[in-house]
């Protein structure tokens, strides 16, 4: 898990989680420093997320029923995001 890079605080699983789901930053809550998402990792996330859900929905589409295949494809959704900040690095960033 990544961790803040001023004081060396690990983040929370949820902290992360919720700002990658829209790209925010993270205030450290030891040290009030703000990280964002580095490039790579913005590919990471959409790599385990948004990746496989059009995979399955688009190409894979096991399922004659849409509606099933939809909810499916958003269940893999939803594993990605909590998948995401295993695989997402925040890095500090200049204050203002
Ligand atoms: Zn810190």
């Amino acid at each position: 898990m990544t961790r803040c890079d001023g004081c060396d605080t690990e983040f929370k699983w949820s902290e992360i989680l919720k700002r990658n789901l829209h790209y925010g930053f993270i205030a450290c809550r030891k040290c009030g420093g703000a990280h964002k998402i580095d490039f790579p990792s913005r590919l990471k996330v959409t790599l385990v997320s948004v990746v496989p859900f059009l995979v399955f929905g688009l190409f894979l589409t096991p399922f004659d029923n849409t509606f099933f295949t939809i909810v499916t494809g958003l269940f893999i959704f939803v594993i990605g995001m909590l998948i995401s900040p295993f695989v997402a690095n925040y890095k500090l960033v200049e204050e203002g």
